[in-house]
């Protein structure tokens, strides 16, 4: 069998681990130095060094990520900002222009909103549900086209497949952050997306033990991603290495258990007479149920909910239940529980939440691996309460 027709568990186990294995040891080595013996390299980016990003655990992880995507290449990034920020400033220069989703990771649109003015470059937001929209915001310097393969935390799935389309047409950079959905269910290379960026902190690692990010794309626009890389200095520490490399090896089983749960908690969440509404993909009623379905393998382990109580019913509901931690992040083998307008989205303006569609009593949830019945019954008793 050729390495590239394996199936995404076996590539999880096996690709880009040392062949033969390193002294005989199963599971890859930490190599733990900043330098490496010079070997007559004629590029200073081909030195062997930390910060460069090429040492063996990190060759080691961008074999796996390229191929568990289909990707040519991929870097691993020391968090899933400098995935994002690197990759931006990588592709746009002064006085270029980005076409971003308007429903971005609170980190990212703060980015585009707070940081891009000081580089010269500006942005536009355009409605990711209003494709017929997007050419009006078109100028002759626009490059690049940023969304997001699920939204945080409404569980949104936009016309992926028209950003590819309209990002060929106008000859534009297409970039997706694909975290929400991991490789497990979406893969966006093979969809046509030029470069996927995921914060590694999420379900790759799954484990809530580090910080980490990817870029995974095409081999040219990789290069001039890891050349920028080694002058901004986001490099991954080998020991995070070591412990991404470990998480991502249950990457499919533990995906999977999360798919299932969120869905059946969804569903138990949707028939609940004190939820006034859920957000989950996987919902037969959610708007972008039959879209998802196309795409998606699974429909992940994020949902959100509002209860008819408000606000004071959503934060006696969070304080009621007893196996999620309130925490923001996500993607962990733990049920998290948060309010994003307390955590993830605090930094966005009411109005800019308003516009969103992000309401005060939203509450989200990070399904993890515990019993999808024991979570059902502790949300059962809280809701109760
Ligand atoms: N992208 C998404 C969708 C996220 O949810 C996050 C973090 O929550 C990030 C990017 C940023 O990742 P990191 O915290 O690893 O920098």
């Amino acid at each position: 069998m050729k390495k590239e027709d394996r199936h995404i568990e076996t590539k999880l186990i096996h690709t880009g681990e040392p062949s033969p294995p390193i002294l005989g040891a199963v599971s890859m080595p930490i190599f733990q130095s900043s330098t490496f013996e010079y070997a007559g390299q004629e590029s200073y980016h081909d030195l062997k060094y930390i910060r460069l990003n090429n040492t063996p655990n990190h060759i080691a992880l961008h074999e796996k990520l390229a191929a568990l995507e289909g990707a040519e290449r991929a870097l691993v990034t020391a968090s899933g900002m400098a995935a994002i920020t690197t990759t931006l400033l990588s592709v746009l220069t002064t006085g270029d222009h980005l076409l971003a989703q308007d429903c971005l990771y609170g980190g990212t649109h703060d980015f585009l909103t707070k940081d891009f003015r000081d580089y010269g470059i500006t942005y536009d937001f355009i409605k990711g549900n209003d494709p017929d929209s997007w050419k009006n915001k078109l100028r002759p310097n626009t490059r690049a086209i940023m969304v997001e393969t699920i939204t945080n935390p409404l569980l949104q799935v936009i016309d992926l497949e028209e950003v590819v389309r309209f990002a060929r047409t106008h000859n534009l950079i297409s970039i997706i952050d694909n975290t929400f959905a991991s490789p497990i269910n979406f893969r966006p290379p093979e969809w046509g997306f030029d470069i996927s960026l995921h914060s590694c902190t999420k379900y790759l690692n799954g484990h809530s033990d580090i910080v980490a990010g990817a870029v995974i794309g095409k081999k040219g626009l990789i290069e001039k991603i890891t050349r920028k890389l080694d002058h901004l200095g986001g490099c991954l520490d080998p020991h995070a290495c070591f412990l991404l490399h470990r998480g991502i090896k249950t990457l499919a089983v533990r995906v999977r258990y999360q798919n299932e749960s969120a869905s059946k908690i969804a569903h138990f969440l949707d028939a609940h007479p004190a939820v006034k509404k859920v957000n989950y993909p996987g919902l037969e009623n959610h708007p972008n149920h039959g879209r998802a379905t196309r795409l998606f393998d699974g429909y992940g382990g994020m949902l959100s909910f509002e209860l008819k109580g408000g606000i004071e019913a959503a934060e006696r509901f969070i304080q009621k239940t007893t196996l999620p931690f309130v925490a923001p992040s996500l993607g962990g083998i733990e049920t998290l529980i948060t309010r994003p307008v307390t955590t993830s989205h605090s930094g966005l303006s009411p109005e800019e939440r308003n516009r969103m569609g992000i309401s005060e009593d939203l509450v989200r949830v990070s399904v993890g691996i515990e019993s999808t019945e024991d979570l059902i019954s502790d949300f059962e008793q809280a809701l109760a309460q």
